[in-house]
């Protein structure tokens, strides 16, 4: 099976066999110095001020996404979030659920952010910016940097859900003044699914001090404060935090965060080139180094999806909800290579020659 959907990825031969091993006890002095060591590469990477924090959260992207919603905001805030699919969506669910205050910014399929989309919210007296920098569900990769500057001027507490962008695309964590950054392990990270990851600001640890979190398990307070024993409160998914250590390392001996952006600019670059003569429209000018949404003018999406599951051996990635026909996406995260896209091209000429597309 060649896998080119945007999670869980395709993982290196070095992480697939620590998933092989036993699973060891973890509240060990071995154990902590593991979790400082990811702890500290993984501020390196989303360059991030000396004095963050990170936490690990056993459970997948939407847990980090729901405990830093719960754990940094109260009804006396005032959000902004963008929504422009569905993990945009997720957050403004999630704000409805826990009851703070938002207005969303509703952006039609494959639109990105402009500056114009923020302007009226100048000076309205927000609290907080929201935003998921790579809307995976379309593939838009929004204006980080717009955003950062409208923050700074409003002096707004920043969240970025980065979950599938983070080592695909550039993020400067103190540069940008960002206060939440979230990923989480099996999109760029390319480990087993399973463990969510939230960097914190200075400004971030305070609010979280400040904030009663209704939630013990996702208690960021209790997190932090096992943290820094280099532990977590409750057993984690100790085999893939592993996992996550061995990667993290690959990538620093590799040339760290800045080559493995590169490397997955090359992949992305790569298929874009080679899907020109196809009958596929990209989604989007605002495209991330991750991920390339693809709207085909000859053939349901769906069906696309399910021929070369089927018959080819080969996963893209469908889309569910109204763009399920009309959408499919192909990754460029995980441990891949130039061959396995040339397969991928194989597999679509071979459709276009029998006339499926
Ligand atoms: C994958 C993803 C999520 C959700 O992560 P899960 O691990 O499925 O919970 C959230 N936001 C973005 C942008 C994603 O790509």
């Amino acid at each position: 099976m060649l896998n080119f959907t945007v999670g869980p990825v395709q993982s290196s031969e070095s992480i697939c066999a620590i998933g092989a091993e036993q699973v060891p006890y973890f509240r060990t002095q071995e154990f902590s110095e593991l979790m400082y060591e990811n702890e500290r590469l993984i501020k390196s990477f989303a360059y991030a001020d000396k004095d963050s924090k990170v936490v690990f959260l056993t459970g997948s992207g939407s847990a980090g996404m729901e405990a830093a919603i719960m754990n940094t905001l109260s009804s006396l805030d005032k959000v902004l979030v963008v929504n422009g699919g569905s993990f945009g969506e997720r957050f403004v669910e999630l704000l409805s659920l826990h009851r703070i205050p938002f207005s969303e910014i509703k952006l039609p399929v494959g639109e990105a952010l402009k500056k114009e989309d923020l302007d009226k919210y100048n000076n309205q007296g927000y609290t907080t910016f929201i935003v998921n920098k790579h809307e995976t569900s379309t593939g838009v990769h929004y204006d980080i940097d717009l955003i950062s500057d409208f923050c700074k001027c409003n002096n707004l507490f920043l969240i970025v859900d980065c979950i599938s962008s983070f080592l695909a695309d550039p993020f400067n964590m103190s540069a940008l003044e960002a206060d939440v950054m979230i990923t989480g392990s099996q999109k760029a990270l390319a480990c087993a699914p399973g463990i969510s990851i939230l960097v914190l600001s200075k400004k971030a640890l305070q609010r979280i001090e400040m904030t009663t979190c209704c939630c013990q398990y996702l208690d960021l307070k209790i997190a932090l404060k096992n943290a820094q024993r280099g532990q977590t409160p409750w057993t984690p998914a100790v085999g893939i935090l592993r996992q996550i250590n061995v990667r993290l390392k690959e990538i620093e001996q590799n040339g760290g965060v800045e080559a493995e952006i590169e490397r997955t600019a090359k992949l992305a670059n790569y298929f874009r080139e080679r899907i020109k003569k196809l009958p596929f429209e990209i989604v989007t000018k605002s495209l991330s180094n991750a991920v390339t949404p693809l709207h085909p003018t000859t053939q349901s999406a769906h069906k696309i999806f399910e021929k070369l599951k089927d018959e080819y051996g080969i996963w893209v990635c469908p889309n569910g909800g109204d763009l399920k026909d009309s959408v499919f996406r192909v990754g460029h995260i995980g441990c891949i290579a130039n061959k396995d896209y040339d397969k991928l091209i194989d597999a679509f000429n071979d459709l276009k020659l029998n006339n499926f597309i």
